[in-house]
């Protein structure tokens, strides 16, 4: 007797092979026999017209903080992420020493766009090494699964403190943080993530700790990782940094590589392609590099106050590091400060987040009445209304009371066309919901379902079978998580059942649920019947595990 059956569905099983039609029997945790008419089961679930497929693998998430007061990640298990990795970027929580949690809390605020007083509220700080911070996360009853990076930054608060945010590490200090990795590794950590990308800055601008590092250090620290043959390196990579720069921080280890974020900007065609095809020639020299693509646009919700678009810019700098309205107020009047800010974003020899286009940006919320009437539009009609250019207009807007004012600007990955060469590359890993990261601006955990819906029912991109295979066992692969990703006896039974004519996400919306009552954008999902993880109903019980241990 089985414990679970799921019978007359349409099997979707992550192998990127043609679905079939049949049942799937569960014991325990584990897939047991797959087939036609399989015998009795404890549970059972008529799923005719229905496809069955694994959960999917989100390979770059935020979660580290939240997870540690939401054991279900919220949203993602419910938009059918049964394995999430933490971590990326190197942007985690531990390791932490208490007169660190500060500091910590202030990058994350400024670089993940997670709001202070939730963090202040909701970490669970009852740990202070990594391998702590696994052990809380293992007694947490997580609802799906967890895959954790080591991340580089608050590694470097571990060692060096304030000063990591200050200069590259002695020597003495980089052997401190070897010891750290190699003992992460042993704890089960899924690899090594640091960032060396321009927009990624912590408390007052500061850039964060990994950009610090040197080369060298990187290296050192891959290294270490690589003690017993394991670990992926994940890196958000810098403007600068090219293919064979990556190559270069490998040295001769011999260990995967995942690199982010490759999104279409429309100023810079064929950027992001060509960092794709620089991977393939990498790829064919032995060298297993992966670029991380996302299928969604990049849409961010802003506000003056914060405008992470901006923050990216040198020249931008000068605001961050205001206390006061009244100073912000000022450097925004200046014009030679306007000046090199508009000077950096026209510059197109750089790969930036933001280019100019201004007609991308809308208005979408004002307490001002004489705002109301702008509602919907974009920056290029409203700043020709008050005859200005639109970043004046954007400014002057700000310096009269506007810094409240809520824009939405669709950044980068807008260009259906463009985004559909990235995501059917060879050596491509859809990912970048960035789930759990800021907030306040986007929801993309969702971007599993626009895969199935927008570009493959709706667009026919990809056959239902290959794109499942690209967010389930292509990434298992990718990151040597064993048994997950395909439905075949003996792999664990994180299932999700779906209507593929109805799967699709309802739109954002606002929720005030984080701790400290702070509101963010969520989305809803259509068509998810029913999600197992581990062979469980998610509606039953909790029953996601900590991954530690990983195929090398
Ligand atoms: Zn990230």
């Amino acid at each position: 007797m089985y414990d679970l059956k799921i019978k007359n569905a349409k099997i979707v099983d992550g192998t990127g092979l043609k679905p079939f039609h049949g049942d799937i029997a569960v014991i325990d945790d584990i897939i047991v026999e797959r087939g036609k008419n399989l015998g009795l089961a404890k549970e059972c679930y008529d799923a005719e017209g229905l496809v069955l497929c694994p959960g999917f693998i989100d390979v770059h998430t935020h979660y580290d903080a939240q997870i540690t007061w939401d054991a279900t990640a919220s949203p993602s298990l419910d938009l059918g992420v049964t394995t999430a990795i933490i971590g990326n970027c190197g942007f985690t929580i531990a390791p932490c020493k208490p007169e660190h949690r500060e500091l910590n809390i202030k990058n994350l605020t400024k670089v993940e766009g997670m709001p202070y007083n939730t963090l202040k509220k909701g970490i669970d700080w009852n740990y202070e090494s990594y391998h702590e911070y696994l052990s809380l996360l293992e007694s947490k009853n997580l609802a799906l699964n967890i895959c954790s990076y080591i991340g580089h930054s608050a590694l470097r608060i571990w060692a060096m403190g304030e000063e990591a945010m200050q200069r590259e590490a002695r020597d003495d200090e980089i052997i401190e943080m070897e010891k750290i990795v190699s003992n992460a590794m042993r704890s089960g950590a899924i690899g090594f993530a640091t960032s060396t990308f321009e927009g990624h800055n912590g408390t007052n601008g500061i850039p964060m700790p990994s950009r610090f590092a040197s080369r060298e250090e990187i290296s050192r620290l891959i290294k270490a990782m690589a003690i017993d043959g394991r670990g992926i390196f994940m890196l958000t990579k810098s403007n600068n940094t090219e293919i064979k720069d990556i190559i270069k921080l490998l040295g001769n280890v011999d260990r995967p590589a995942m690199v982010a974020a490759l999104l279409d900007n429309p100023m810079k065609k064929s950027w992001a392609y060509n960092v794709l095809e620089d991977i393939t020639k990498a790829q064919n020299k032995g060298y297993e590099i992966w670029g991380q693509v996302s299928c969604r646009p990049l849409t961010m919700e802003f506000t003056m106050n914060e405008p992470y678009m901006l923050e990216g810019l040198l020249a931008w700098r000068d605001y961050m590091i205001q206390n006061t309205v009244e100073d912000r107020k000022n450097i925004l009047k200046n014009q030679k400060f306007r000046k090199a800010v508009l000077n950096e974003i026209l510059d197109t020899t750089k790969n930036k987040l933001f280019v100019g286009n201004w007609e991308k940006i809308k208005l979408i919320n004002t307490k001002r009445t004489s705002l109301l009437k702008h509602l919907g539009m974009n920056l290029v009609e409203i700043a020709n209304f008050y005859n200005k250019e639109p970043f004046d207009w954007l400014l002057d807007n700000a310096i009269n009371d506007g810094f409240d004012d809520l824009f939405a600007a669709e950044l980068l990955n807008s260009d259906n066309k463009q985004v559909q060469k990235l995501l059917k590359h060879k050596y491509a890993s859809i990912a970048l919901s960035d789930a759990g990261a800021h907030t306040s601006l986007l929801c993309d955990a969702g971007y599993a379902i626009e895969l199935l819906s927008k570009w493959t029912r709706e667009l026919k991109v990809f056959s239902l079978e290959e794109a499942v295979y690209n967010l389930t066992g292509k990434q298992a692969d990718i990151c040597r998580i064993p048994k997950r990703g395909r439905l075949v006896p003996g792999y664990f039974a994180d299932m999700i059942l779906l209507d593929p004519n109805k799967i699709s996400t309802s739109a954002a919306y606002r929720k005030d649920d984080l701790p400290a009552k702070s509101d963010r954008l969520i989305v809803d999902s259509v068509g998810i019947k029913e999600i197992w993880v581990n062979g469980v109903n998610k509606n039953k019980n909790t029953a996601g595990k900590l991954i530690r241990e990983y195929l090398s």
